[in-house]
């Protein structure tokens, strides 16, 4: 039927296959101009038709509210690690970060290159297995904003709720991972970010979504490009923005909008993640790592209870057209990521897969 096999890959991840297909048309020729999406200027009206169309669908998508802007910026998450305290940790204050896994711990490293930083919380010491309870995180009263990582991409961990900082704390959010996989309420957040290239589009490109009376408290004596300001004011196109990447997570977006909307999206998330997750509880030959409480609907890391059984699991995956399913190297074992675009049957397949293996190596 196909000549693809089932992408586990944590990211760049597995995309929605009709967008695929739609963009092999458009890359030769968008709307019937002539032009592929790729030639087209950022300022002529095909490109004018492709931003919008790919705004309003992120709005409608998200019930993101009139006053907040939806920026298409450049340098991945990571740079929105340097962005967010170089605009917004202003002199003499503090702003909260939440060391939840290895993306969130960047951040915070990132953010003290710039000010004051306060370690709200940390699951470090245990291997970020778990996310700190509510109880147990120490905010800063009047703190510049509070930052954390939603969904911790390596370690297959995923808040429940947003975090709650004191009254007037700005909320900031990165949501790399697992933005768009189910609804949520924008109106809690100061900011949310998504580097693309798990669940919206490629790689390179970031999705913002900022609230325009934080917006308004940046600071501007910042490089130009590094301006969020400067960006809003111009509607992503300061500069060339990456075309290509808008008009990808434009497409995910209509292909979200096909799919019955990201609640309809979280239903299958959660109906897909349970299949690996059931299965995981019901044996004692793998076992998941992650605090069942915690675990993420996007990323499901998984260990051989015999570590020497991995890497002949992995290669034995591998032949059988399962790819990707090599976890991080600060957890060890496997992780199955299974953003929004993965196929439920590749999870099933993954799931008899697994117990075949388990039936083979049982007495190793
Ligand atoms: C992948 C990832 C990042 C880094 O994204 P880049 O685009 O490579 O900078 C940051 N945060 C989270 C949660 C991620 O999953």
């Amino acid at each position: 039927m196909t000549d693809r096999i089932f992408n586990f890959s944590a990211g760049p991840g597995v995309l929605p296959e009709p967008v695929l297909k739609q963009a092999q048309k458009d890359l030769w020729n968008i709307f019937d101009t002539g032009i592929g999406i790729l030639e087209h200027s950022h300022r002529g009206k095909a490109f004018d038709r492709v931003i919008a169309e790919a705004e309003a669908d992120c709005r409608e998508l998200a019930g993101i509210p009139k006053n907040y802007h939806v920026l298409f910026l450049q340098g991945g998450a990571s740079l929105q690690f340097a962005m967010v305290p170089m605009n917004f940790l202003h002199a003499g204050k503090t702003a909260d970060y939440f060391n939840t896994g290895e993306w969130a711990r960047r951040a915070l490293k990132e953010a003290k290159k710039f000010g004051a930083v306060n370690e709200a919380c940390t699951s470090e010491p245990q291997n970020y297995t778990f996310i700190p309870a509510e109880k147990d995180r120490k905010y800063t009263q009047g703190a510049a904003y509070c930052h954390y990582c939603w969904n911790n991409t390596i370690f297959g961990t995923e808040f429940r709720a947003e975090p709650t900082p004191p009254a007037g704390v700005p909320l900031v959010c990165d949501s790399s991972s697992n933005m768009f996989s189910k609804p949520f309420d924008v109106s809690k957040f100061a900011m949310l970010y998504a580097g693309a290239q798990k669940n919206l589009g490629p790689s390179g490109i970031v999705l913002v979504i900022i609230r325009d009376d934080f917006l308004q408290t940046a600071r501007e004596d910042v490089a130009t490009m590094l301006s969020y300001k400067v960006h809003a004011k111009d509607g992503s196109r300061y500069n060339t923005p990456n075309t290509f990447g808008i008009y990808l997570m434009g497409q995910t977006f209509k292909w979200l909008k096909s799919f019955g909307g990201l609640k309809a999206m979280a239903e299958y998330n959660t109906q897909k993640a349970n299949v690996l997750y059931h299965y995981l509880d019901s044996t004692d030959f793998f076992r998941g790592t992650a605090e069942p409480a915690d675990r993420s609907l996007m990323n499901i890391t998984f260990r051989c209870r015999n570590e020497a059984l991995e890497d002949k699991f992995i290669k034995e995956a591998t032949a059988a057209g399962f790819d990707g399913l090599k976890g991080h190297r600060s957890v060890g074992g496997m992780r199955a990521s299974v953003y929004n675009a993965f196929p439920i049957e590749g999870v099933r397949k993954l799931v008899e897969f697994m117990k075949k293996f388990e039936q083979a190596n049982r007495s190793a």
